[in-house]
C-alpha cells in the first residue's frame, strides 16, 4: 500500500460483518491475478500478492451444497431455530468464482427434497433484534 492510499478497511472478517450490516457482500480481488476472495484474504492465496483491494459482489450465485441445521451455532438458536424449527445452511458459489457459506432462505427446511442444487440465488441480509443490538445476517435467497 503506498502512502496516497486512501483508508481502506483492513481485510479482516470485523471488516466484513461490518459490510454486511451496510448490506454489501464484499471479496477482497487480487489486483494481480484478478482472483476473488469471501470472505475477504489479506494476502492472495493464489498468486500470493498482497495487492488485494474491496470489490462489491453482484450476490449473484447458485447453491453449490446445502445441509438442514437441526442444532446450530448459538446465534442461530437465538433467532428461534432449533429441533422443530431447523433452518438451511449451504454453500453459494459466487458468479464471481467465491465459495462462502451462509443460510439459505426461500426453501422449507422440512422438505429438502425440493430443494434443487444449482437453483440461482441472491444475496440477502437478515436483520434480527432492535435498536443495538440489531444484527445483520448474510444469507442467500432461492
Ligand atoms: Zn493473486
Amino acid at each position: 500500500m503506498s502512502e496516497e492510499t486512501v483508508t481502506v478497511r483492513p481485510f479482516s472478517s470485523a471488516a466484513f460483518d461490518q459490510y454486511i450490516t451496510e448490506h454489501k457482500l464484499m471479496a477482497s480481488r487480487c489486483t494481480k491475478c484478478e482472483n476473488r476472495y469471501v470472505p475477504p484474504r489479506a494476502i492472495c492465496p493464489n498468486c500470493h500478492s498482497e495487492e488485494l483491494e474491496w470489490v462489491e459482489t453482484s450476490g449473484k450465485g447458485k447453491l453449490a451444497a446445502f445441509t438442514v441445521i437441526y442444532s446450530g451455532p448459538t446465534f442461530m438458536m437465538e433467532q428461534g431455530f432449533d429441533r422443530k424449527n431447523p433452518y438451511v445452511s449451504g454453500i453459494v458459489e459466487l458468479e464471481e468464482g467465491a465459495r462462502v457459506s451462509a443460510r439459505i432462505t426461500g426453501v422449507d427446511p422440512t422438505k429438502p427434497t425440493e430443494i434443487k442444487i444449482d437453483s440461482p440465488v441472491n444475496v440477502d441480509f437478515v436483520e434480527f433484534g432492535e435498536g443495538d443490538g440489531k444484527k445483520t445476517y448474510l444469507a442467500f435467497k432461492v
